[in-house]
């Protein structure tokens, strides 16, 4: 997904925008990006590659470089920013948290239209540098962004550096969140509240959909009034976020502490230890053995000395490895146990099944797990998550795809690639994700089987939106039950 963080003060920025993008760590892992802007130097910018090192490590030694008051930064899990443009609306650097589905399409009107695109450095169309393109054809920054929200299928949100401060304007549907915070003399916006409390600084606004905000060191002007609707992404509180970071004013960790309350009130299942899968599953972990009133135990603790973050290289075979390696299990703890164990979500289940069998052979005597949010049965065209190239890599696709077809030698494929996807009728896949529906038991029962599990089960739709508190028709929950697939900005459909 990435993340990013901007500031503007009366004082040099240098250091809260370091360590302020150095929290947006966990949202991504391929490049880090800086730019300040000083009155006197003018921009500054540097971009790294993430994939080998960390964030901190990679700046640190080049921060003297960084000067000004004002200064953007990103954690990247795609291009290379931030883009420096020079325009007729000025200079501007540029970083995003965006989608964009259409991105030929739009790099092909751009040029026909005789704009160039120069930034090539992955071999592919800079998304980025889209963005900064559609934004330039604008007579104002803001009919800019105005274009941006019309064009990209996807998302789109984004931090502008210009020479008078930092505008910020939040996807149009809001499918990703913008904070503002704000101290003495500075305005600071980031993609995770989380940055904020060591830095000083206080949450003040939450950017509305389709909103955009100018900052600067004295105070924040709103230049475009947010949309009525919004579909911001549930999976923020699921699963990207981090346990202290805030969207909406909704908490992540009291969100995943009151799905495993929930489930653990009602649940009903003869079990001696809970646990959670770190990171994310720990906040419902505690939840549900508050709920059950079972104690909570670590029957599996992250190496965090080496291992400090959740997201993993981008190849699949490593990031197999990676999990494996982080996550180690106490034998003490689990011996003669029947263990449940809360985790965010499953997307290809082999790093489930690997732990459950592992887990049992560590004298586990029974393994149950229980998952955050429902199953995820459409893949995301919205914030690049993480199965959105094959819906097939999607555990549940493949149960669905296996009962459909009467496949009888169905198991858990590792390459997902290699299998051929085939039509399933749309309504024959919206009955595998009604809650409840004998498609959806006969499909929940078949993953705990093809996982090694004692039992399984996933929190109801009505109780992650109950847990984060905003009505459903604001929550985008597309991957759970195909709805609200908007992926235009009211160009073509209703608003
Ligand atoms: S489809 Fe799922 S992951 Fe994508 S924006 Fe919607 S809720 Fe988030």
């Amino acid at each position: 997904m990435g993340g990013f963080f901007g500031a503007v003060s009366l004082e040099p920025v240098v250091a809260d925008l370091f360590y302020g993008t150095d929290y947006q760590s966990h949202l991504g892992t391929k490049r880090g990006g800086m730019a300040t802007y000083d009155r006197e130097g003018g921009f500054y910018r540097a971009i790294h590659n993430l994939e080998s090192t960390y964030f901190r490590t990679r700046f640190e030694s080049e921060l003297e470089k960084f000067k000004g008051n004002s200064g953007i930064g990103i954690i990247s899990d795609t291009d290379a920013q931030p883009m420096l443009m020079n325009s007729h609306l000025g200079r501007f650097a540029l970083v995003t948290v965006a989608k964009i589905n259409n991105m030929e399409e739009i790099a092909d009107s751009l040029l026909k239209e005789n704009m160039h695109l120069s930034e090539f450095s992955s071999g592919k169309i800079n998304p980025t540098e889209l963005v900064g393109l559609l934004i330039i054809k604008g007579k104002t920054f803001v009919d800019g962004i105005e274009n941006v929200y019309r064009t990209v299928k996807g998302s789109c949100s984004m931090l502008l550096l210009t020479e008078d401060g930092i505008i910020a304007a939040r996807d149009f549907w809001g499918r990703t969140p913008i904070v503002i915070g704000k101290k003495d003399g500075a305005f600071a916006a980031t993609s995770e509240s989380t940055a904020f409390p060591n830095l000083g600084y206080e949450t003040s606004y939450f950017v509305g959909p389709g909103e955009i905000v100018k900052l600067k060191a004295d105070g924040m002007e709103v230049l475009r009034k947010a949309e009525t609707k919004m579909q911001v992404c549930s999976f923020l509180w699921i699963y990207y976020g981090f346990p202290t970071s805030c969207y909406e004013g909704k908490n992540v960790e009291d969100v995943r502490y009151t799905t495993g309350f929930k489930m653990g009130e009602t649940d009903g299942v003869e079990i001696d230890s809970v646990g959670g899968i770190p990171d994310s599953g720990v906040g419902m972990a505690i939840g549900y053995a508050a709920g059950s009133k079972v104690p909570y135990q670590r029957g599996i603790s992250k190496y965090t000395p080496t291992w400090p973050r959740s997201f993993m290289p981008a190849n699949q075979e490593m990031r197999n490895l990676v999990a494996k390696m982080k996550l180690i299990p106490n034998k003490d703890v689990l011996n003669g146990k029947r263990c449940l164990f809360c985790d965010d979500s499953i997307v290809r289940g082999t790093q489930l099944r690997d732990s459950s069998k592992a887990l049992k052979k560590l004298g586990a005597k029974e393994v149950h797990m229980r998952i955050a949010c429902p199953p995820l049965i459409y893949a995301c065209p919205f914030i690049n998550f993480s199965a959105s190239k094959n819906e097939l890599e999607l555990i549940t696709r493949r149960v669905i795809q296996d009962f459909e077809t009467g496949n009888t030698k169905a198991t858990l494929l590792k390459d997902a690639h290699s299998t051929e996807n085939v039509k399933i009728a749309d309504e024959r896949i919206k009955a595998y994700a009604t809650t409840d529906s004998p498609e959806y038991k006969a499909m929940v029962a078949e993953i705990a089987k093809r996982l090694g599990l004692d039992s399984l089960k996933f929190s109801k739709l009505e109780t992650i939106i109950e847990a984060i508190g905003l009505p459903k028709d604001k929550i985008c929950t597309h991957c759970f039950d195909g709805s609200s697939f908007h992926t235009c900005n009211g160009c073509c459909c209703e608003k």
